[in-house]
């Protein structure tokens, strides 16, 4: 299965911050016969799945479900609330946000990036400071990326809705939750969120396929005013069905029965544990990349996030290689540095279904692939992480 070649016995260790690991529950719940999406079945599972994610969002406002990555989602965010022309606020946090720029640019909005060391988050400060200086309201939204995946940095949402509101400015505010989604605490409607954008593959532990909009009232009113056409992306089409159970088109039926048994899952956690859990493993990776010796990428201690890390190889090292020899001799994937930091940082993700041992089976394969790539190092990340696991 990985990209060796050679037979590699036992389980392949997904350790890439997305996709995650799929439960067998969730795999066993997609391998049901497809249905059809037209019939009274189908409604039912539909609508059972918007109460259950609804519940996930904390959000009381509709959340619609397409077909599509990620990508999908932010596309989807900006089409139907924004017009050709407009200016839009957004932030260089590392290589999602700026994926996500670069999708605005293609649909012409004109975007007012402020840029960054991919190091940390969004400063609610410098949000304040632009959205006062734009006496004329012509900056139409606000454009965030909770979890940055790219350098392990959660931004503080909260505090940049209030910055919003401090400024006393109407601009929209999109946050992307594709990786915090069910794994920090995510407060769609208490945030003051108007889209939410996510997807399927992360903390919602299913397979790439399917992303998320949860909108709010006064997104949903922009949807008049814009000037983009919407097709495939449409809100309006969506809404009208949905609350029937419908689509518009024909939607990822199996992808839809993965999901609620995803959601089951969660729910019999339940949402608080679920993102404890994170945390607790999060916290242990940290343990064991500071008992390393190794750095952060991260480098605010409040926006060090629940899904994953990011580690910095001292300078003549080179995370690839180093990434290469564990998939190579441990059957384990790794996540490589994305955009501006390829080859300089490797990720860890602890994130979806993953529990302590799992955790501790990854530490040990990077501890001994550290070895291995002759990447100095103390040999005791491992033991700090699991002190801390084994607490009773
Ligand atoms: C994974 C991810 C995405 C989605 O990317 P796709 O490849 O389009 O699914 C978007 N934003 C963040 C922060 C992500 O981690």
């Amino acid at each position: 299965m990985p990209d060796t070649n050679h037979y590699q016995a036992g389980r392949h260790f997904l350790q890439i911050p997305g996709p995650s690991n799929v439960p067998d529950r969730i795999l066993r719940a997609m391998a049901q016969p497809t249905i059809d999406h037209r019939g009274p079945q189908f409604a039912e599972l539909t609508l059972g799945i918007l109460e259950k994610l609804a519940r996930v969002f904390n959000t009381s406002c509709p959340i619609f479900i397409f077909p599509a990555s990620g990508t999908g989602g932010w596309e989807s965010a900006l089409l139907n609330t924004l017009s050709p022309g407009d200016k839009v606020l957004a932030f260089e946090t590392g290589h999602f946000s700026t994926l996500w720029k670069n999708v605005a640019e293609k649909l012409k909005l004109e975007v007012l990036w402020v840029e960054g060391d991919w190091r940390r988050g969004i400063d609610a400060a410098v949000v304040t400071d632009s959205l006062s200086a734009d006496k004329e309201h012509q900056i139409k939204a606000v454009m965030a990326v909770h979890t940055e995946t790219s350098s392990g940095a959660t931004s503080k949402i909260a505090a940049i809705r209030e910055a919003i509101n401090t400024a006393n400015h109407p601009a929209l505010f999109l946050v992307d939750a594709v990786s915090s989604l069910a794994c920090s605490d995510f407060q769609h409607d208490d945030w003051g969120v108007d889209v939410t954008i996510s997807a399927s593959q992360k903390g919602l532990m299913l397979p790439p396929g399917l992303c998320f909009n949860a909108v709010s009232a006064k997104a949903l009113e922009c949807v008049k005013t814009s000037k983009f056409s919407q097709s495939y992306w449409s809100w309006t089409a969506m809404l009208e069905l949905n609350q029937r159970g419908f689509f518009p088109y024909t939607p990822s039926t199996n992808l839809l029965y993965g999901l609620d048994e995803a959601l089951n899952m969660l729910h019999d956690e339940g949402m608080e544990q679920v993102i404890q859990r994170h945390a607790r493993l999060a916290h242990a990776t940290r343990l064991a990349v500071e008992s390393w010796g190794l750095e952060n990428l991260c480098v605010n201690a409040d926006e060090y996030s629940n899904s994953t890390t990011a580690v910095l190889l001292p300078e003549g090292h080179d995370a690839d290689t180093l990434r290469n020899i564990i998939l190579d001799r441990f059957n384990m994937s790794l996540g490589m540095g994305l955009g501006k930091v390829k080859g300089k940082v490797f990720r860890i993700g602890h994130i979806g279904d993953f529990n302590e041992l799992m955790l501790a089976g990854t530490l040990s394969g990077v501890e001994m692939g550290l070895n291995l790539a002759g990447v100095p190092h103390n040999k005791c990340g491992v033991s700090a992480a699991l002190e801390y696991l084994g607490k009773p």
